[in-house]
Protein backbone atom coordinates (compact mmCIF):
# COMPACT_ATOMS: atom_id res chain seq x y z
CA UNK A 1 0.00 0.00 0.00
CA UNK A 2 2.45 2.31 1.07
CA UNK A 3 4.85 1.75 -1.65
CA UNK A 4 1.96 2.26 -4.25
CA UNK A 5 1.17 5.55 -2.78
CA UNK A 6 5.17 6.91 -3.56
CA UNK A 7 4.78 5.82 -7.03
CA UNK A 8 1.03 7.14 -7.64
CA UNK A 9 2.05 10.88 -6.72
CA UNK A 10 4.65 11.58 -8.65
CA UNK A 11 2.76 10.36 -12.40
CA UNK A 12 -0.29 11.67 -10.75
CA UNK A 13 1.85 15.22 -11.13
CA UNK A 14 3.23 14.03 -14.78
CA UNK A 15 0.24 13.86 -15.87
CA UNK A 16 -1.36 17.32 -14.74
CA UNK A 17 1.87 18.89 -16.38
CA UNK A 18 1.68 16.51 -19.56
CA UNK A 19 -2.09 17.54 -20.11
CA UNK A 20 -1.16 21.52 -19.59
CA UNK A 21 1.40 21.36 -21.83
CA UNK A 22 -0.87 19.84 -24.37
CA UNK A 23 -4.18 20.66 -24.51
CA UNK A 24 -4.46 24.65 -25.48
CA UNK A 25 -7.30 27.06 -23.90
CA UNK A 26 -9.19 27.66 -27.15
CA UNK A 27 -10.80 31.08 -27.43
CA UNK A 28 -12.97 32.66 -31.05
CA UNK A 29 -10.76 35.61 -31.28
CA UNK A 30 -7.10 35.86 -29.83
CA UNK A 31 -5.98 39.30 -30.37
CA UNK A 32 -1.54 39.33 -29.35
CA UNK A 33 0.72 41.39 -29.51
CA UNK A 34 -1.35 44.40 -28.09
CA UNK A 35 -0.66 46.86 -25.03
CA UNK A 36 -3.85 47.15 -22.69
CA UNK A 37 -5.05 50.51 -21.75
CA UNK A 38 -6.46 51.14 -18.38
CA UNK A 39 -7.98 54.19 -18.26
CA UNK A 40 -8.62 53.99 -14.51
CA UNK A 41 -5.10 53.55 -12.90
CA UNK A 42 -4.04 55.27 -16.35
CA UNK A 43 -1.30 52.56 -16.86
CA UNK A 44 -0.29 50.73 -20.31
CA UNK A 45 0.50 47.28 -20.01
CA UNK A 46 2.69 45.70 -22.85
CA UNK A 47 3.00 42.84 -25.01
CA UNK A 48 -0.41 41.33 -23.93
CA UNK A 49 -2.77 38.73 -25.15
CA UNK A 50 -6.59 38.89 -25.09
CA UNK A 51 -8.88 35.79 -25.53
CA UNK A 52 -12.42 36.59 -26.79
CA UNK A 53 -15.34 33.77 -26.98
CA UNK A 54 -19.16 35.56 -27.37
CA UNK A 55 -19.60 38.52 -26.03
CA UNK A 56 -16.65 38.43 -23.11
CA UNK A 57 -13.61 38.32 -22.70
CA UNK A 58 -12.18 35.04 -21.75
CA UNK A 59 -8.70 35.92 -20.37
CA UNK A 60 -6.00 38.51 -20.48
CA UNK A 61 -2.55 36.84 -20.50
CA UNK A 62 1.68 38.42 -21.13
CA UNK A 63 2.48 37.34 -24.30
CA UNK A 64 5.09 35.26 -23.19
CA UNK A 65 2.00 32.53 -22.29
CA UNK A 66 1.14 32.56 -26.21
CA UNK A 67 2.00 28.64 -26.53
CA UNK A 68 -0.95 27.83 -24.25
CA UNK A 69 -3.71 29.51 -26.34
CA UNK A 70 -5.21 29.26 -29.51
CA UNK A 71 -8.56 30.66 -31.60
CA UNK A 72 -10.40 30.55 -34.47
CA UNK A 73 -9.38 34.07 -35.36
CA UNK A 74 -6.13 35.61 -34.34
CA UNK A 75 -5.21 38.95 -35.02
CA UNK A 76 -1.93 40.81 -35.01
CA UNK A 77 -2.19 44.37 -33.07
CA UNK A 78 1.43 45.01 -33.64
CA UNK A 79 1.51 46.66 -30.73
CA UNK A 80 -1.48 49.32 -30.84
CA UNK A 81 -3.38 50.03 -27.80
CA UNK A 82 -6.38 48.37 -26.71
CA UNK A 83 -9.07 50.50 -24.16
CA UNK A 84 -12.90 49.29 -23.84
CA UNK A 85 -15.46 50.87 -26.43
CA UNK A 86 -16.31 54.11 -25.93
CA UNK A 87 -19.83 55.05 -24.81
CA UNK A 88 -21.64 57.97 -25.99
CA UNK A 89 -24.75 59.04 -22.73
CA UNK A 90 -26.33 61.46 -25.17
CA UNK A 91 -27.59 60.92 -28.80
CA UNK A 92 -30.90 61.46 -30.31
CA UNK A 93 -33.07 59.64 -32.82
CA UNK A 94 -35.56 61.80 -34.28
CA UNK A 95 -36.85 63.81 -37.01
CA UNK A 96 -40.29 62.08 -37.70
CA UNK A 97 -40.74 58.99 -39.59
CA UNK A 98 -39.43 59.63 -43.08
CA UNK A 99 -36.45 60.53 -41.44
CA UNK A 100 -36.04 56.60 -39.68
CA UNK A 101 -34.24 55.24 -42.01
CA UNK A 102 -31.39 58.03 -42.20
CA UNK A 103 -31.60 57.89 -38.24
CA UNK A 104 -30.67 54.09 -38.99
CA UNK A 105 -27.45 54.74 -40.72
CA UNK A 106 -25.92 56.52 -37.78
CA UNK A 107 -25.89 52.72 -36.37
CA UNK A 108 -22.91 52.32 -38.25
CA UNK A 109 -20.95 55.52 -37.97
CA UNK A 110 -21.26 54.92 -34.15
CA UNK A 111 -19.66 52.27 -34.72
CA UNK A 112 -17.10 53.23 -37.01
CA UNK A 113 -16.05 55.73 -34.65
CA UNK A 114 -15.75 53.08 -31.80
CA UNK A 115 -19.18 54.21 -29.96
CA UNK A 116 -20.27 50.74 -28.51
CA UNK A 117 -23.10 51.64 -26.70
CA UNK A 118 -25.39 54.95 -26.84
CA UNK A 119 -27.47 56.51 -24.63
CA UNK A 120 -30.85 57.99 -26.42
CA UNK A 121 -32.16 61.07 -24.62
CA UNK A 122 -35.47 61.22 -26.22
CA UNK A 123 -37.04 61.48 -29.99
CA UNK A 124 -39.62 60.56 -31.64
CA UNK A 125 -39.23 57.16 -33.04
CA UNK A 126 -39.22 55.01 -29.93
CA UNK A 127 -40.89 51.83 -31.63
CA UNK A 128 -37.81 51.55 -34.44
CA UNK A 129 -35.36 52.08 -31.83
CA UNK A 130 -36.53 49.47 -29.54
CA UNK A 131 -36.33 47.24 -32.85
CA UNK A 132 -32.90 48.15 -33.73
CA UNK A 133 -31.71 47.74 -30.42
CA UNK A 134 -33.49 44.22 -31.02
CA UNK A 135 -32.03 43.25 -34.09
CA UNK A 136 -28.48 44.47 -32.42
CA UNK A 137 -28.92 42.10 -29.55
CA UNK A 138 -29.67 39.13 -31.70
CA UNK A 139 -26.54 40.28 -33.93
CA UNK A 140 -29.07 40.36 -37.22
CA UNK A 141 -27.87 44.13 -37.62
CA UNK A 142 -24.83 46.21 -36.50
CA UNK A 143 -24.83 48.93 -34.58
CA UNK A 144 -24.18 49.67 -30.74
CA UNK A 145 -26.04 48.96 -27.79
CA UNK A 146 -28.95 51.17 -27.19
CA UNK A 147 -30.13 52.55 -23.99
CA UNK A 148 -33.06 54.92 -24.22
CA UNK A 149 -35.09 57.00 -22.32
CA UNK A 150 -38.00 56.66 -24.52
CA UNK A 151 -40.13 60.00 -25.15
CA UNK A 152 -38.98 62.64 -23.22
CA UNK A 153 -41.59 64.11 -20.27
CA UNK A 154 -42.94 67.52 -21.52
CA UNK A 155 -45.22 70.26 -20.67
CA UNK A 156 -48.51 71.40 -22.04
CA UNK A 157 -46.68 72.34 -25.16
CA UNK A 158 -43.59 70.09 -25.56
CA UNK A 159 -40.64 71.70 -27.57
CA UNK A 160 -39.92 68.32 -29.43
CA UNK A 161 -43.02 65.84 -31.38
CA UNK A 162 -42.94 62.66 -30.15
CA UNK A 163 -42.98 64.21 -26.45
CA UNK A 164 -45.68 63.07 -23.44
CA UNK A 165 -47.40 65.72 -22.07
CA UNK A 166 -47.54 66.27 -18.17
CA UNK A 167 -49.57 68.80 -16.86
CA UNK A 168 -51.47 66.96 -13.79
CA UNK A 169 -50.53 64.14 -11.44
CA UNK A 170 -52.51 61.84 -13.71
CA UNK A 171 -51.21 62.42 -17.01
CA UNK A 172 -47.44 62.21 -14.95
CA UNK A 173 -48.47 58.82 -13.39
CA UNK A 174 -49.82 57.80 -16.76
CA UNK A 175 -47.04 59.36 -19.10
CA UNK A 176 -44.74 56.74 -16.25
CA UNK A 177 -46.94 54.06 -16.99
CA UNK A 178 -46.41 54.25 -20.64
CA UNK A 179 -42.28 54.62 -20.21
CA UNK A 180 -42.15 51.35 -18.01
CA UNK A 181 -44.30 49.72 -20.71
CA UNK A 182 -42.22 50.11 -23.78
CA UNK A 183 -39.02 49.25 -20.86
CA UNK A 184 -37.56 52.91 -21.28
CA UNK A 185 -34.55 52.74 -18.88
CA UNK A 186 -34.14 56.06 -17.54
CA UNK A 187 -36.51 59.38 -17.61
CA UNK A 188 -35.78 62.63 -19.53
CA UNK A 189 -37.03 65.62 -18.79
CA UNK A 190 -37.59 68.32 -21.14
CA UNK A 191 -38.32 72.08 -20.25
CA UNK A 192 -40.34 72.82 -23.37
CA UNK A 193 -43.10 74.49 -21.30
CA UNK A 194 -42.80 72.36 -17.83
CA UNK A 195 -44.11 73.90 -14.85
CA UNK A 196 -41.51 73.82 -11.84
CA UNK A 197 -44.11 72.52 -10.20
CA UNK A 198 -44.41 68.95 -12.08
CA UNK A 199 -40.80 69.42 -12.68
CA UNK A 200 -40.34 68.53 -9.01
CA UNK A 201 -43.54 65.30 -9.37
CA UNK A 202 -42.06 63.82 -12.20
CA UNK A 203 -38.27 63.44 -10.26
CA UNK A 204 -40.48 62.53 -7.02
CA UNK A 205 -42.56 60.08 -9.39
CA UNK A 206 -39.69 58.21 -11.33
CA UNK A 207 -37.82 57.77 -7.81
CA UNK A 208 -40.93 56.47 -6.19
CA UNK A 209 -40.40 53.81 -8.87
CA UNK A 210 -36.82 53.08 -8.82
CA UNK A 211 -36.34 54.87 -12.74
CA UNK A 212 -33.35 57.07 -12.92
CA UNK A 213 -34.10 60.42 -13.76
CA UNK A 214 -31.71 63.74 -15.94
CA UNK A 215 -32.49 65.54 -18.20
CA UNK A 216 -33.11 69.38 -18.71
CA UNK A 217 -34.77 71.80 -15.72
CA UNK A 218 -37.34 74.67 -15.82
CA UNK A 219 -34.66 77.98 -15.42
CA UNK A 220 -36.42 79.26 -13.34
CA UNK A 221 -36.89 75.77 -10.60
CA UNK A 222 -34.22 74.94 -8.21
CA UNK A 223 -31.75 72.32 -8.52
CA UNK A 224 -30.69 72.41 -4.82
CA UNK A 225 -34.62 71.45 -3.96
CA UNK A 226 -34.82 68.76 -7.84
CA UNK A 227 -31.63 67.06 -5.89
CA UNK A 228 -33.07 66.70 -2.65
CA UNK A 229 -36.41 64.99 -4.56
CA UNK A 230 -34.20 62.94 -5.91
CA UNK A 231 -32.86 63.80 -9.43
CA UNK A 232 -29.75 61.86 -10.66
CA UNK A 233 -28.32 63.74 -13.06
CA UNK A 234 -28.51 66.95 -15.66
CA UNK A 235 -28.37 67.26 -19.29
CA UNK A 236 -25.93 70.72 -20.17
CA UNK A 237 -24.74 72.89 -17.90
CA UNK A 238 -27.68 75.86 -17.97
CA UNK A 239 -28.84 74.50 -15.13
CA UNK A 240 -25.76 75.00 -12.63
CA UNK A 241 -25.89 78.87 -13.51
CA UNK A 242 -28.28 79.91 -11.43
CA UNK A 243 -26.48 78.26 -8.27
CA UNK A 244 -23.04 80.00 -9.48
CA UNK A 245 -24.54 83.34 -9.90
CA UNK A 246 -23.79 85.91 -7.15
CA UNK A 247 -27.61 86.94 -7.65
CA UNK A 248 -28.95 83.81 -8.98
CA UNK A 249 -31.96 83.52 -6.32
CA UNK A 250 -33.14 86.53 -7.19
CA UNK A 251 -33.18 86.18 -11.28
CA UNK A 252 -34.80 83.24 -10.51
CA UNK A 253 -37.38 85.18 -8.70
CA UNK A 254 -37.93 87.39 -11.81
CA UNK A 255 -39.20 84.35 -13.83
CA UNK A 256 -37.38 85.02 -16.92
CA UNK A 257 -36.69 81.63 -18.04
CA UNK A 258 -33.92 81.50 -20.46
CA UNK A 259 -34.23 85.39 -21.14
CA UNK A 260 -32.03 85.38 -17.72
CA UNK A 261 -29.26 83.96 -19.57
CA UNK A 262 -27.13 87.52 -20.18
CA UNK A 263 -27.99 88.09 -16.82
CA UNK A 264 -26.68 85.03 -15.21
CA UNK A 265 -23.64 85.14 -17.23
CA UNK A 266 -22.34 88.49 -15.88
CA UNK A 267 -22.92 87.72 -13.00
CA UNK A 268 -20.84 84.36 -12.77
CA UNK A 269 -18.74 84.22 -9.70
CA UNK A 270 -15.96 81.85 -10.51
CA UNK A 271 -14.83 82.15 -7.04
CA UNK A 272 -17.83 80.48 -5.70
CA UNK A 273 -18.21 77.93 -8.04
CA UNK A 274 -16.15 74.96 -5.95
CA UNK A 275 -17.42 75.61 -3.28
CA UNK A 276 -21.26 75.44 -4.55
CA UNK A 277 -20.76 72.39 -6.04
CA UNK A 278 -19.30 70.86 -3.51
CA UNK A 279 -22.50 71.75 -1.30
CA UNK A 280 -24.70 70.96 -3.95
CA UNK A 281 -23.05 67.77 -5.00
CA UNK A 282 -23.65 65.40 -2.06
CA UNK A 283 -24.57 61.55 -3.13
CA UNK A 284 -24.12 60.18 -6.53
CA UNK A 285 -24.63 62.94 -9.49
CA UNK A 286 -24.34 62.66 -12.97
CA UNK A 287 -23.52 66.00 -15.16
CA UNK A 288 -23.45 65.65 -19.10
CA UNK A 289 -21.39 68.89 -19.87
CA UNK A 290 -22.22 68.71 -23.84
CA UNK A 291 -19.21 70.79 -24.67
CA UNK A 292 -18.24 69.96 -28.40
CA UNK A 293 -22.11 70.75 -29.62
CA UNK A 294 -21.95 73.87 -27.71
CA UNK A 295 -18.22 74.95 -29.55
CA UNK A 296 -20.17 73.89 -33.15
CA UNK A 297 -22.83 75.64 -32.26
CA UNK A 298 -21.14 78.94 -30.69
CA UNK A 299 -19.26 78.68 -33.67
CA UNK A 300 -21.83 78.55 -36.47
CA UNK A 301 -22.16 82.21 -36.59
CA UNK A 302 -18.88 82.27 -38.73
CA UNK A 303 -18.31 78.73 -39.76
CA UNK A 304 -19.11 76.98 -43.27
CA UNK A 305 -19.59 73.45 -42.99
CA UNK A 306 -20.17 72.72 -46.61
CA UNK A 307 -16.90 70.92 -46.70
CA UNK A 308 -17.06 68.37 -44.05
CA UNK A 309 -15.69 65.55 -44.38
CA UNK A 310 -18.54 63.44 -42.91
CA UNK A 311 -21.31 65.48 -44.17
CA UNK A 312 -21.07 63.16 -46.96
CA UNK A 313 -22.55 60.73 -44.50
CA UNK A 314 -25.38 62.44 -43.23
CA UNK A 315 -29.42 61.88 -45.01
CA UNK A 316 -30.38 64.76 -47.31
CA UNK A 317 -33.51 64.82 -45.10
CA UNK A 318 -31.36 65.42 -41.75
CA UNK A 319 -29.08 67.76 -43.03
CA UNK A 320 -32.24 69.85 -43.86
CA UNK A 321 -32.68 69.86 -40.33
CA UNK A 322 -29.48 71.70 -39.76
CA UNK A 323 -31.36 74.49 -40.92
CA UNK A 324 -32.92 75.97 -38.30
CA UNK A 325 -30.12 76.35 -35.73
CA UNK A 326 -27.73 77.65 -38.51
CA UNK A 327 -30.22 80.54 -39.57
CA UNK A 328 -30.61 81.13 -35.66
CA UNK A 329 -26.61 81.74 -35.11
CA UNK A 330 -26.66 83.35 -38.64
CA UNK A 331 -28.94 85.51 -37.00
CA UNK A 332 -27.48 86.21 -34.20
CA UNK A 333 -26.28 89.80 -33.91
CA UNK A 334 -22.87 90.84 -32.26
CA UNK A 335 -23.90 91.72 -28.25
CA UNK A 336 -25.81 87.53 -28.48
CA UNK A 337 -22.70 86.05 -30.46
CA UNK A 338 -20.65 87.56 -27.43
CA UNK A 339 -22.93 86.23 -25.32
CA UNK A 340 -22.87 83.10 -26.80
CA UNK A 341 -19.00 82.95 -26.64
CA UNK A 342 -19.28 83.44 -22.73
CA UNK A 343 -21.85 81.16 -21.99
CA UNK A 344 -19.00 78.70 -24.25
CA UNK A 345 -16.21 80.32 -21.94
CA UNK A 346 -17.99 79.64 -18.69
CA UNK A 347 -19.34 76.14 -19.31
CA UNK A 348 -15.83 74.78 -19.91
CA UNK A 349 -14.20 76.77 -16.70
CA UNK A 350 -17.29 74.66 -14.46
CA UNK A 351 -15.97 71.33 -15.62
CA UNK A 352 -13.20 70.82 -13.28
CA UNK A 353 -15.03 72.49 -10.54
CA UNK A 354 -17.30 70.26 -10.97
CA UNK A 355 -15.10 66.52 -11.39
CA UNK A 356 -13.24 68.01 -7.97
CA UNK A 357 -16.90 68.29 -6.62
CA UNK A 358 -17.35 64.38 -7.13
CA UNK A 359 -19.54 64.95 -9.93
CA UNK A 360 -19.68 61.66 -11.98
CA UNK A 361 -19.04 63.29 -15.27
CA UNK A 362 -21.06 61.99 -18.54
CA UNK A 363 -19.29 61.99 -21.95
CA UNK A 364 -22.53 63.03 -24.22
CA UNK A 365 -22.44 64.10 -27.67
CA UNK A 366 -26.10 65.66 -28.26
CA UNK A 367 -26.03 64.47 -32.15
CA UNK A 368 -29.01 63.61 -34.17
CA UNK A 369 -31.41 65.70 -36.23
CA UNK A 370 -31.74 69.33 -35.75
CA UNK A 371 -28.07 69.73 -34.05
CA UNK A 372 -26.23 70.86 -36.65
CA UNK A 373 -23.00 69.25 -37.83
CA UNK A 374 -22.75 67.50 -34.60
CA UNK A 375 -21.83 63.68 -36.74
CA UNK A 376 -22.41 60.31 -34.60
CA UNK A 377 -19.09 58.79 -33.56
CA UNK A 378 -16.96 61.60 -34.56
CA UNK A 379 -18.71 64.19 -32.05
CA UNK A 380 -18.09 61.98 -28.92
CA UNK A 381 -14.42 62.16 -30.09
CA UNK A 382 -14.43 65.94 -29.79
CA UNK A 383 -16.55 66.08 -26.84
CA UNK A 384 -13.20 63.61 -25.04
CA UNK A 385 -11.42 65.86 -26.61
CA UNK A 386 -12.95 69.31 -25.53
CA UNK A 387 -13.44 67.87 -22.12
CA UNK A 388 -9.38 67.83 -21.63
CA UNK A 389 -9.47 71.14 -23.14
CA UNK A 390 -11.71 72.43 -19.92
CA UNK A 391 -9.06 70.47 -17.35
CA UNK A 392 -9.54 66.84 -17.45
CA UNK A 393 -6.79 64.63 -17.89
CA UNK A 394 -6.84 61.84 -20.64
CA UNK A 395 -7.20 59.37 -18.40
CA UNK A 396 -10.61 61.38 -16.43
CA UNK A 397 -11.94 62.23 -20.01
CA UNK A 398 -12.15 58.50 -21.47
CA UNK A 399 -13.45 57.85 -17.61
CA UNK A 400 -16.51 59.91 -18.17
CA UNK A 401 -17.13 58.19 -21.16
CA UNK A 402 -16.29 53.88 -20.30
CA UNK A 403 -16.58 54.29 -16.89
CA UNK A 404 -19.09 56.68 -16.06
CA UNK A 405 -21.67 55.35 -18.69
CA UNK A 406 -22.23 51.89 -17.85
CA UNK A 407 -21.97 53.22 -14.19
CA UNK A 408 -25.21 55.08 -14.73
CA UNK A 409 -26.98 52.06 -15.25
CA UNK A 410 -25.72 50.24 -12.48
CA UNK A 411 -23.35 47.81 -15.52
CA UNK A 412 -20.04 49.31 -14.33
CA UNK A 413 -19.12 45.30 -13.29
CA UNK A 414 -19.01 44.14 -16.65
CA UNK A 415 -17.59 47.31 -18.53
CA UNK A 416 -14.47 50.01 -18.32
CA UNK A 417 -11.60 47.71 -18.26
CA UNK A 418 -10.26 44.83 -20.55
CA UNK A 419 -9.72 41.95 -18.09
CA UNK A 420 -11.84 38.88 -17.90
CA UNK A 421 -15.51 38.50 -17.17
CA UNK A 422 -15.86 41.88 -18.78
CA UNK A 423 -17.42 42.35 -22.16
CA UNK A 424 -15.59 42.23 -25.03
CA UNK A 425 -16.44 46.13 -26.14
CA UNK A 426 -12.71 46.63 -27.16
CA UNK A 427 -11.49 49.32 -29.50
CA UNK A 428 -7.58 49.67 -30.98
CA UNK A 429 -6.13 52.44 -31.18
CA UNK A 430 -2.52 53.62 -33.46
CA UNK A 431 -1.22 55.41 -30.47
CA UNK A 432 -1.72 56.01 -26.55
CA UNK A 433 -4.33 57.94 -25.59
CA UNK A 434 -3.37 58.36 -22.41
CA UNK A 435 -0.13 61.04 -23.55
CA UNK A 436 -2.58 62.35 -26.11
CA UNK A 437 -6.12 62.13 -26.29
CA UNK A 438 -6.46 63.15 -30.04
CA UNK A 439 -5.05 59.11 -30.53
CA UNK A 440 -8.80 58.58 -30.02
CA UNK A 441 -9.39 59.87 -33.43
CA UNK A 442 -7.11 56.62 -34.88
CA UNK A 443 -9.25 54.04 -34.35
CA UNK A 444 -7.97 50.48 -36.44
CA UNK A 445 -10.39 48.15 -35.12
CA UNK A 446 -13.80 48.05 -33.43
CA UNK A 447 -14.62 44.69 -31.36
CA UNK A 448 -17.95 43.96 -30.46
CA UNK A 449 -18.43 40.48 -28.43
CA UNK A 450 -17.52 38.03 -31.92
CA UNK A 451 -18.15 41.20 -34.63
CA UNK A 452 -14.92 42.59 -36.10
CA UNK A 453 -15.56 46.04 -37.62
CA UNK A 454 -12.84 47.97 -39.68
CA UNK A 455 -13.36 51.27 -40.13
ZN1 LIG B 1 -30.21 66.52 -26.49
Amino acid sequence: MKNHLRFSLPLLLATVIFTSCDKKEHYHLLLENTRIVDVESGTISDRMLVGVTGDSIRTVLPMSERNSVEADTVINANGNYLMPGLWDMHVHFRGGDTLIEENKEFLKMFLDHGVTTVRDAGGDMTPSLLQWRNEIMNKTLAGPDIFTSGPKLDGEKPAWPGSLQVTSTASLNSALDSLEKVGADYVKIYDGSLSDTMYYEIIKGAEKRGLKVTGHMPMDADLNKAISAGLDGIEHLYYLLASTSSAGDSIRALQQGYRSLPLLLDTYDAQKTSKVFQQLIKGEFYVTPTLHITDVLTDLKYEDHRDDNFLSQIGDGIIKTYTRREMAAKGRDETAQAYTEKRRTIFKEMVQPLHEAGAIILAGSDCGAFNSYVYPGISLQEELIALTEAGLSPADALITSVIHGPKFFGLEKSYGKISKNKMAHMILLAEDPLKNIAAIRGIQLVIKGDQIYTP
